[in-house]
């Protein structure tokens, strides 16, 4: 019997409908861009508050769309961790709303093994044990994975996920949000080695990464900061108000994309050597970035290691790789009505 899964984790409201054997049935994705847009990135309470106006019509119409009755529906999977809490309620509460009203099972997911489990959607060859690089709006972390659920969290950002990153690098050009996609559309008609961006933590012997240096790095190659002797109250220049030309732009995003995919890679080839296993997966929203999947197929190929990385269409988030809920009703591992969400972002998740 097929299962319907439920996503709100972030700002994107989603519904699939999957069946026992794994295929999509119906696959809804409601996006809050546009809310969210004027912001220059996700507020969390205009998040929650567009969730609610939307989770309902989005089930109706995964149900509608898979041409199932909620009858034949075995159970009812929902992302209950990490992400915005306000966000992570209304997915949770919906579910064990309709577990109760229809009588269905309850499934808990996490958002980050989701992810992951998105490339089993495109790559029907076993992978485990492997290595998984989560890389999204908000983190980025290796894992060693024995089994879909059975993930060792080896290491992760120590600040900016690559994504945000990402994303203020967009907003520095004004490129609206999330600036993932249109950095990544600038970046192809770039020189990557116009500027020398930091590729920092690459050469250092764990898994940790670390953001926030190069983000600061392209802030000081569009404006650069008050010359150190002046008084301290010499304020920078904001970058968006600075006047590039195309060229200049397409160099800075593509040069900064080339400081982050050598770092994601050469950490990834560590992570998948050192463990000594022959599969990488990787998911997350940047995982749609071309340059960065070209890089990786690279090394998978010099490294000889396999590579499975979550088809385009499902890296950013969606409700789809809740699949990874068959995998727990396996198990025999349902949430009760107690579930409650966990937002927070700490290590292991
Ligand atoms: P998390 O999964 O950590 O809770 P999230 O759900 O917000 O965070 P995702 O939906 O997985 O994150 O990914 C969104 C991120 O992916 C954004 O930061 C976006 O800019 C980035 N992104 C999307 N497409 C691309 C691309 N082509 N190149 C680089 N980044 C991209
Ligand atoms: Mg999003
Ligand atoms: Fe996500």
């Amino acid at each position: 019997m097929p299962i319907l899964t439920i996503e709100s984790t972030c700002d994107e409201t989603a519904a699939a409908v999957i069946s026992d054997n794994g295929a999509v049935l119906a696959d809804c994705v409601a996006t809050q861009e546009d809310l969210h847009e004027r912001f220059g990135g996700v507020v969390p309470e205009i998040a929650a508050r567009a969730h609610l106006d939307r989770i309902l019509p989005v089930i109706d119409t995964a149900i509608s769309q898979a041409k199932v009755s909620v009858d034949d529906l075995s159970a009812i999977a929902v992302a209950d961790r990490p992400g915005l809490a306000g966000s992570l309620l209304v997915g949770v509460v919906a579910a064990k709303t309709l577990a109760v009203a229809w009588q269905k099972k309850l499934v808990a997911i996490n958002h980050l093994h989701a992810h992951l489990y998105a490339c089993q959607m495109a790559y029907d060859q076993p992978v485990y044990p492997c290595i998984g690089l989560v890389v999204s709006g908000g983190h980025t972390s290796l894992y060693h994975c024995t089994s879909p659920l059975d993930l060792e969290f080896l290491g992760g950002t120590i600040d900016d996920a690559a994504g945000e990153a990402f994303d203020k690098v967009g907003a520095m050009l004004n490129l609206g949000f999330p600036g993932g996609p249109a950095v990544s559309r600038l970046a192809a008609q770039g020189n990557p080695k116009a500027f020398e961006f930091p590729r920092s933590m690459m050469h250092r012997p764990d898994y940790q990464f670390s953001f926030s240096g190069l983000k600061t790095a392209v802030r000081y190659a569009i404006a650069p900061p008050p010359a150190s002797k002046q008084s301290k109250s010499a304020k920078a220049v904001d970058p968006t108000t600075v006047q590039l030309d195309q060229q200049t732009q397409a160099d800075l995003c593509a040069s900064f994309q080339a400081a982050v995919v050598d770092v994601l890679v050469a950490k990834s080839v560590r992570a998948v050597k050192e463990t000594r296993v022959k599969h990488l997966i990787v998911g997350g929203g940047v995982a749609a970035n071309p340059v960065l999947r070209a890089g990786l197929q690279q090394a998978a190929e010099k490294h000889r290691f396999g590579l499975a990385v979550a088809p385009p269409e499902l890296c950013t988030d969606n409700a789809v790789m809740g699949a990874i809920a068959l995998k727990k009703i396996e198990r025999g591992e349902f949430a009760d009505l107690n579930l409650d969400i966990t937002a927070g972002l700490q290590r292991g998740f």
